[in-house]
């Protein structure tokens, strides 16, 4: 599909988030580009909401000035305050980092580049084969700190993946990908969002997904159900929708009625992370970065926040009460260090603290482990 190309000037690309992002392990994330040639039929960036200007799969805006800028905002030596210690995000968002584009542009690679010689870590999301072009450079970045490669997958079947994923290699070639960096000794993972309703999310697919990932070793996979939010984003899928599986369309209309960020009904999420958990206990593969991968990385506070995350999810996904959510968050909100908020005694003031989440929180805080979390993990 030809693409219209819109070279810009960029005034900022680091983005930074409040809250350590517990699913990608990060607190900044950019967009390279501003639309996406890939042009999957379920794209959360289509909708207006990100004003992202024309037509989303075909007008692609290039911020050409992207590495200037970028070394201005993480250059250690000029920043007053320096960035947290975390990984850097380059994916998700409204474009693939390695879309077609970046063949000419390279912005991706020379960011690469520059987060090497910064010597900071580097989670990268994918749907693309392009990425082994920089492998050399995400092995540096690897030897020096760590790299993660995760991409991307709503099916591992070629032809649902051909109608909704229309411009990205193949399943088969992303698993071959997948393959490739985790012989080269870099942590690899899935991100399996999003299932598609009623075409991709039977528990067979689910099946197959899941041993695909098993026989490659990876170290996590990342699941999540499709939101589609009201506007250009469901309008176009439905369009698609109702040209290959008119038989589904009706009842998109009832598992999304109309929320703000897009969600489906709770009923159906929570039917589809059951199903998951249960295809999941058949494997070893972590639900969730595991925390040797990062424990190492991030400073003490967002270690904590990132674990009570995690806690939260797995218990969640077995079905099981959890305020460790909440805890996190609250610790998000907190102006003082942890470790000064532990010394006074005053950690069980805050609401949804209790004996049992302090032991936790310390063990993290002096071993960078939590036994909690790897007896969820291992059950
Ligand atoms: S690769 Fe990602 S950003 Fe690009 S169209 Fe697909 S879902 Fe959207």
């Amino acid at each position: 599909m030809a693409v219209t190309v819109h070279e810009i000037q960029a005034k900022s690309i680091l983005r930074k988030s409040k809250k350590i992002d517990s699913w990608f392990i990060t607190c900044y994330g950019m967009n390279l580009y501003r639309g996406c040639a890939h042009n999957c039929v379920y794209c959360d960036g289509r909708a207006e909401k990100y004003n992202v200007d024309g037509e989303f799969g075909r007008d692609i805006v290039v911020k050409v000035n992207a590495l200037e800028i970028l070394k201005r905002e993480i250059d250690p030596v000029r920043k007053r305050v320096p960035l947290k210690k975390c990984f850097i995000l380059l994916g998700g968002g409204v474009c693939d980092a390695y879309q077609p584009l970046e063949v000419k542009y390279e912005l991706t690679r020379r960011t690469l580049e520059l987060f090497a010689a910064y010597n900071y870590p580097v989670h990268i999301l994918t749907k693309s084969t392009l990425i082994k072009r920089d492998a050399d450079v995400i092995e540096k970045i690897n030897s020096k700190t760590r790299a993660l490669v995760s991409i991307s997958f709503s099916t591992v079947d070629r032809k649902i993946s051909s109608i909704f994923e229309p411009n990205v290699p193949c399943p088969q070639e992303r698993l071959e990908t997948l393959a490739y960096f985790k012989s080269r000794g870099i942590a690899c993972g899935m991100f399996y969002m999003p299932v598609i309703p009623l075409v991709s999310d039977a528990r067979d697919q689910m099946g197959q997904v899941m041993a695909r990932a098993a026989e490659l070793n990876l170290d996590y996979v990342i699941f999540g159900g499709m939101s589609l939010k009201h506007g250009r984003q469901m309008d176009y899928f439905l369009d698609v929708l109702r040209q290959h599986y008119p038989q589904h369309a009706a009842a998109y209309g009832k598992l999304y009625p109309g929320s703000q960020w897009g969600q489906a009904v709770s009923s159906y999420y929570n039917k589809l992370n059951q199903q998951f958990y249960d295809v999941l206990k058949q494997y070893k593969t972590s639900p969730r970065i595991p925390l040797h991968l990062f424990n190492t990385i991030l400073g003490q506070k967002e270690l904590v926040i990132v674990v009570l995350d995690h806690l939260d999810y797995i218990l969640r996904l077995q079905g099981k009460p959890s305020s460790y959510g909440y805890t996190a968050y609250s610790i998000s909100k907190l102006k003082e260090p942890l470790q000064e908020i532990i010394e006074k005694g005053t950690l069980k003031s805050i609401r949804g603290f209790g004996d049992f989440t302090e032991k936790i929180i310390r063990e993290i805080m002096s071993t960078k482990k939590c036994g909690y979390l790897s007896s969820l993990l291992n059950c």
